[in-house]
């Protein structure tokens, strides 16, 4: 028998993962993510899902990121009624993420005279259908259809989904792919079992500098920033990076390797995304953390972090002299706390901006990143006096020669079955480069999807219909 793969994100983009599998009796959606670019959501996801939304029996998700899941409610309120799984900390992850979302989209969609992509009730409806599945727990999801989740080390609860049929046949989304090894989480577990893959592209074709190189260039920076005497701005996607960064600037400080300058966390999502890595520390992060937080209670909170979660607090950073440190959302400076500081410091000379993170086209993120000596900000536009330093390797996904190492581990030479990878999820011409080099190097059959096509899977096979 077979399965059907269709793309109906994620293929030549970096976001708006969605991707359907369908057995003989059962369909599967995996992951629901927004698209996003210069704006925060690209005006095509406000539009009809192409697929019979109500015909699809599950959905499964990869993790919690906005680019994978802020497309749900959407779905829910064109008449999804199945059941959402994933792992217990992308629930309460994507629960945050789907009700912070709701604020920018309603700012979003008064800006350009429509009507939001959701609101609260679709959030609400879509939490009702909610189910956890943990790592490496088999379960019947669909008719004739079962998911087998493993960890990928990208973020805290992110797994990669396998989908097998009553024959066998099986499938497996990667969703993203962690930058294994990570300080906080355990390492990507490889794929062993699946006749095809859909596997993540973001750095495709780039190469991250080692992690010891990273903690020194980011302690390098920030002494440098210090120095200047300014405002020091993080713009901090608020999973994940803005925990690896606390865990950082955490271990800085003990190791009085920076002066103790105040640090704002100003972002109301990444406090409560950091409470529910307090929480799910304990049994998710790796080994060698489990025993940190044993031994010093919190990994996250030193005494001059500040977590400036109501409005008041958050304008008082203000009063307080420089050099301070502001961490703060979104992290491609689409809105959020960050875009208040950024028209109020970056005009300023003895400021800094750090980069620590993946920047879409056509974002503000991006144009800061790539010179730009002015940029439009919260409806203003903002010149740009201060220092603005990109810092390579702070990213969750894995670089080239790590995804390789990912695509090698599922082939039949070392033990695996998969006999097609499609590389997804990245700019077109990562995605080439990396199906490029798995056929040059570990000979593998590598094929570079396009959007809206569909192909089938056997054991022995894999064409397009
Ligand atoms: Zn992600």
């Amino acid at each position: 028998m077979a399965l059907r793969l269709s793309f109906y994100g994620g293929a030549g983009k970096v976001t708006g993962s969605n991707f359907l599998i369908e057995g003989v009796r059962g369909k599967i959606l995996i992951d629901c993510g927004i698209e996003q670019g210069a704006d925060f959501v690209e005006e095509h996801n406000y539009g009809d899902f192409h697929y019979d939304v109500k015909s699809v029996d599950a959905l499964v998700l990869t993790h919690a990121h906005l680019d994978h899941v802020g497309r749900i409610p959407k779905l829910v309120r064109d008449g999804f009624r199945g059941k959402i799984y994933m792992t217990p900390p992308t629930r309460d992850l994507a629960e945050l993420i789907l009700r912070d979302s709701l604020g920018i989209l309603g700012e979003e969609a008064r800006r350009r005279g429509i009507a939001p992509l959701y609101e609260e009730q679709d959030v609400e409806k879509t939490f009702a259908l909610i189910e956890t599945l943990d790592y490496h727990t088999e379960k019947e999801v669909a008719p004739g259809l079962s998911v087998y989740l493993r960890n990928t080390g990208h973020i805290l609860g992110s797994a990669s989904v396998r989908i097998k049929d009553e024959d066998g046949v099986a499938v497996a989304l990667t969703g993203d792919i962690g930058n294994s090894p990570s300080p906080l989480l355990p390492d990507w577990e490889p794929i062993t079992d699946s006749d095809a893959i859909v596997m993540e592209s973001v750095y495709g074709d780039r190469l991250h500098p080692p992690h010891a190189e990273r903690v020194n260039t980011l302690r390098d920076t920030l002494k440098r920033a210090i120095a200047r005497g300014g405002t020091i701005l993080i713009p901090a996607f608020s999973l994940e990076r803005t925990q690896l960064m606390l865990y950082e600037l955490s271990n800085f400080f003990s190791a009085k390797e920076l002066p103790e300058i105040p640090i704002f966390l100003d972002s109301p999502l990444a406090i409560h995304v950091t409470a529910v890595y307090e929480k799910w520390g304990p049994t998710y992060f790796k080994k060698s953390i489990e025993d940190e937080i044993k031994r010093e209670g919190s990994i996250f909170k030193f005494p001059f972090l500040k977590q400036t979660l109501s409005r008041d607090e958050s304008l008082a950073i203000d009063k307080v002299p420089g050099p301070k440190i502001i961490i703060a959302g979104a992290g491609m400076s689409h809105g959020g706390r960050i875009g208040k500081w950024e028209v109020k410091y970056l005009p300023d000379p003895t400021t800094t901006l750090i980069i620590v993170g993946y920047q879409a086209p056509g974002s503000p993120g991006r144009r800061m990143m790539e010179g730009a000596t002015s940029v439009r900000l919260n409806g203003i536009e903002v010149k740009i006096k201060a220092k603005v330093e990109n810092l390579h390797g702070w990213s969750a996904h894995a670089d080239r020669d790590e995804l390789l190492k990912f695509a090698e581990a599922s082939l039949p030479q070392a033990g695996g079955r998969t006999k097609t990878i499609f590389t997804a999820i990245g700019e077109p011409s990562a995605e080439r480069f990396l199906a490029q080099r798995i056929h040059d190097y570990l000979g593998g059959n590598a094929i570079v999807p396009e959007l809206g096509q569909t192909w089938e899977i056997t054991k022995d096979s894999v064409k397009k219909i």
